[in-house]
């Protein structure tokens, strides 16, 4: 669903196809309802990125597509992380594969704030796509995570954007789990 369409299904707001205050204020609260809710999980944060893939969850929260729902504050995140990271990498690489978004359970994470977002190209080694980013995005942070030097399909990519902070942290883990070390480690 194109934005101008959700603008136009709430009503009372500016159908205009652009983010805003008052979209992002309207629509964080049309998703409390459960019948619109339904409808906007097909909504599009950014031209390739859906509502329903950046709240998606496989296995930590069953019901995610009613409990793990963004306020206005972190829907605005969660369209500047798609804006700032992951068009760009799909524009460089080719389509996205989105692991984990928003995570309402893990608060004191960026995910839980609707910052950061786990993901892979598919075919494309996640160390290479993370040397672009590091080179190329106004990242916040970057953290290769469980990436296996022999295995170049192994793990996969959390990178974070927030307006304002580019820390330009990048770690990297080869378990997926603490301890995190500087930079992105070997290529091999
Ligand atoms: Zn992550």
């Amino acid at each position: 669903m194109e934005l101008r369409t959700a603008q136009q299904l709430i009503g009372g707001i500016t159908v205009d196809g652009k983010w805003g205050p008052q979209s992002y204020r309207a629509i964080a609260f049309a998703l409390r309802a459960p019948n619109l809710r339904t409808q906007l999980l097909d909504l599009k944060l950014t031209p390739h990125f859906t509502l329903r893939e950046m709240i998606f969850s496989s296995n930590q929260m069953r019901d995610w597509a009613t409990r793990n729902i963004p306020g206005t504050s972190q829907l605005q995140a969660l369209v500047f992380l798609c804006d700032t990271i992951l068009e760009p990498v799909r524009a460089k690489f080719g389509p996205v594969r989105v692991t984990s978004g928003f995570r309402i359970w893990t608060p004191s994470s960026q995910h839980g704030s609707g910052e950061a977002v786990d993901f892979e190209v598919p075919g494309v080694p996640n160390r290479t796509v993370a040397v672009w980013i590091r080179d190329t995005l106004p990242f916040d942070q970057l953290i290769l995570e469980a990436w296996q030097p022999r295995d170049p399909n192994s793990g996969w990519i959390h990178a974070s954007a927030k307006s304002g902070r580019t820390r330009r942290s990048v770690l990297h883990t080869p378990t997926g789990r603490a301890p995190y070390f500087s930079g992105l480690g070997p290529d091999s």
